[in-house]
């Protein structure tokens, strides 16, 4: 599990092997220009490292800091292709330049956020979305949406695994609806725009990922970091509900190469398609603790607590889809994506 120098390290290490497997595959982004929103999060940080190791000609970044984090781009400061912009992407924008490629990724993604800051979340998703749609129109560029497993909602029994095809089962009016509903608006104005405009669209549908550099604590905290921050700290483990509740996680190197497979222009199959990125292997939530325990050597035990109001049952991909249209399919088991997120929590927690 150890053997990296710096938390720097391991982020570098992940880069590079997305970096590589896009480069086998001949996904290429060399001498295009994207312009991401959300590009200092957790997601979006890894886009634009790949994208300028990959040799874009320029890369845009958009973010306001709501969620996102400056030195998630430390590692880009001085590089001549990319420029980095405080920006909401609620508020139109104009690149003032041709763009290949336009990636709408900002929105907050934690349920303990849905509470604090609902209206933000449904700009983020909605009016952000078009704002998006209009630069990609004007300039005749690529526009992906980063959709989420969450349109899905708690999926009726019988609907997980859940394919693309699936409608959903979303509480219109709960304490989740700002980030479902929200998310399942912005894919209705991608629609609006490609019928109307003949835009390039791809919609990826997201499921829980996770890795070196997202955030735990009380008010951005996923379950992975927060049981890694719980275990590392000796905290009792907080398991909402009985813990058997599943989910599919998603390691960051697969999901993002994942997504850049969709938005490539070059992928003219992906055009208008909406695609699961995630893993099927579903684990609950217990085992997550579980794993999470007796791979940081901690000593800590599971403490349970109610359920949160709509918190999906299950979660989990069908992926045939991917695999059809993108020749992609997760690589990571959850333990080996543990073994880069453990460390890294490790040099940025404890130091
Ligand atoms: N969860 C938990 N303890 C935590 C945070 C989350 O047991 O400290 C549970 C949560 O109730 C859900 C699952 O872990 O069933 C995944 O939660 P997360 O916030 O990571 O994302 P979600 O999939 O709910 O959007």
């Amino acid at each position: 599990m150890d053997g990296f120098e710096s938390a720097s390290a391991v982020t570098d290490a992940i880069v590079a092997d997305i970096a590589n497997h896009l480069g086998r595959s001949k996904i290429s982004y060399q001498d295009q220009k994207i312009l991401i929103t959300g590009g200092a999060g957790f997601l979006g940080s890894y886009i634009c490292e790949v994208l300028v190791a990959q040799g874009a000609r320029k890369v845009i970044c958009y973010d306001n800091l709501s969620s996102g984090l400056k030195e998630n781009l430390e590692g880009l400061r001085d590089k001549e292709n990319f420029v980095f912009q405080v920006r909401d992407a609620t508020e139109p924008y104009d690149p003032g330049e041709h763009v290949d490629v336009v990636m709408h990724m900002a929105s907050r993604a934690s349920p303990f956020e849905f509470a604090h800051f609902p209206i933000q979340i449904w700009r983020s998703n909605t009016i952000g979305t078009m704002c998006g749609l209009e630069v990609a129109r004007k300039y005749g560029a690529t526009f992906f949406y980063s959709s989420t497993s969450e349109v899905y909602g708690d999926p009726d029994a019988g609907h997980v695994p859940t394919p693309e095809t699936y409608w959903g089962h979303a509480n219109p009016n709960g304490p989740r609806s700002c980030y479902d509903e929200s998310k399942r608006a912005g894919e209705a104005v991608v629609k609006a725009y490609e019928l109307e405009h003949k835009v390039d669209a791809r919609i990826a549908r997201i499921f829980n990922t996770y890795g070196p550099r997202i955030r735990g604590g009380p008010l951005f905290g996923r379950v992975v970091p927060n049981f890694i921050e719980e275990a590392m700290l000796g905290k009792p483990i907080s398991v909402f509900g009985d813990g058997k509740q599943t989910r599919s996680f998603t390691f960051i190197s697969d999901e993002v190469e994942g997504l850049l497979r969709l938005a490539n222009p070059a992928m003219i199959q992906a055009r208008g398609e909406v695609i699961n990125i995630g893993n099927n292997k579903e684990d609950t939530v217990e085992d997550l603790a579980r794993l999470v325990i007796e791979m940081t050597g901690s000593k800590s035990e599971l403490r349970y607590s109610p359920l949160p109001k709509d918190d999906p049952v299950r979660r989990c991909p069908v992926l045939e889809k991917a695999k059809r249209l993108l020749d992609w399919q997760p690589r990571t088991p959850l333990r080996e994506g543990l073994e880069y997120t453990i460390p890294w929590f490790r040099f940025t927690l404890l130091a």
